[in-house]
């Protein structure tokens, strides 16, 4: 059987395994000009495939009910009638959770296979870090000594958004889900606070203890309660960086919070929402950066890796429950 899992139905409220369906696709007989047989070999969960499952209109299209689900995978090439690549190269692509697939060259990119592990293609070398690298310097431009906060800060984005705030010189304070994540954000990344959301009891006198000169840059990647908590505290010029806001990707209901215009009004304060691709003429110099930190060092990378074909619905499930520390991917 090659396995292909299928949005089955479109969730409302929380994603479960029976919104996922497993069917076996077929193949074809051979390749046409241009095309290659793909092998999945990483594949990526990511909050924004939540998005995807709704009937609305957003920066990319709908999965439709009955299709394959499409997201960041690395796949190698089992079978080549492409004049650029060979058996053996490994790819990136945005391609279906299919175990086996052919897709036409042009629609993928060739790896370098010795820069760094492949997984890192689909994390901190890939769409995630690069969310952290131009969401916070582009947007927020940290200058050193200035206050960080970043939300969801054990995850794929914001342990990257911390560590290079860090680079830059400044202070950053860290808001996770568990006392492990936030050791691990303290004692591995040299957070210098964290703040364990689920625990505490009062998140704006937690932010005011963690952040004695205010915040200068709050980079938001869950919205919520928390982010009501944390613009209490900006400061004049602060910007606030609207990166995601995954307390609400389940909800059926529009949540309403504080409204931050009167914080932003009397802070001469900035709030801007951005896609990654927004950025894509510069993701050259990004990847290039983000390399160089990588391999001296200066960045750290943790994965969550759950393994095999079958684990994918529950992988993608586990996003929501808090399940991961870095990056989630599933090793086919
Ligand atoms: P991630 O942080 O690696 O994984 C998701 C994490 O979110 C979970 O581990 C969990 O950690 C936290 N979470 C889940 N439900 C939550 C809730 N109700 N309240 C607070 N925290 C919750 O995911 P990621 O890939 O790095 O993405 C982080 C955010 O960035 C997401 O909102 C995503 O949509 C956004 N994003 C945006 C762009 C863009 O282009 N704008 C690109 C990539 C990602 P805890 O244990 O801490 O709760």
């Amino acid at each position: 059987m090659n396995k292909q899992i299928l949005l089955k139905s479109r969730p409302v409220g929380m994603v479960g395994k029976e919104h996922f369906e497993t069917v076996d696709a077929l193949l074809p007989k051979r390749l046409n000009e241009g095309e290659l047989l793909l092998k999945a070999r990483f594949i990526s969960v990511d909050p924004y495939m939540r998005g995807r499952m709704n009937d609305v209109k957003s920066y990319v299209a709908p999965f439709e009910v009955g299709k394959p689900i499409v997201g960041g995978v690395v796949a190698e090439v089992v079978e080549s009638n492409h004049i650029d690549f060979l058996p053996g190269d490994m790819v990136l692509g945005n391609l279906t959770w299919t175990e086996l697939q052919v897709v036409n060259g042009a629609l993928v990119k060739k790896l370098q296979k010795d820069l760094a592990p492949l997984s890192c293609y689909l994390g901190i070398l890939g769409m995630p870090g690069l969310t952290a690298y131009f969401g916070l310097l582009h947007i927020g431009e940290p200058k050193a000594g200035e206050t960080v906060v970043v939300s969801g800060a054990a995850g794929a984005v914001g342990s990257v958004v911390g560590q290079i705030a860090k680079i830059k010189g400044c202070r950053v304070v860290g808001i996770a889900g568990s006392d492990d994540k936030n050791a691990y954000l303290k004692n591995d990344l040299h957070f210098d606070e964290v703040i364990n959301y689920r625990t505490t009891k009062d998140m704006s006198a937690a932010i005011a203890t963690a952040c004695p000169d205010g915040v200068d840059i709050y980079y938001d990647n869950v919205g919520g309660d928390i982010s009501d908590a944390v613009l209490q505290h900006i400061n004049k010029y602060a910007r606030i960086i609207i990166c995601g806001q995954i307390s609400m990707y389940n909800s059926t209901q529009a949540s309403v919070g504080i409204r931050p215009q009167v914080a932003l009004i009397k802070n001469s304060a900035f709030m801007k929402g951005f896609v990654v691709s927004d950025f894509a003429e510069y993701f050259p110099e990004g990847i290039k950066q983000l390399a160089v930190w990588l391999s001296s060092g200066q960045l750290k990378h943790q994965e969550t890796v759950m393994k095999g074909f079958d684990a994918l619905p529950d992988a993608f499930i586990g996003l929501f429950r808090g399940d991961n520390i870095g990056k989630l991917l599933v090793e086919i």
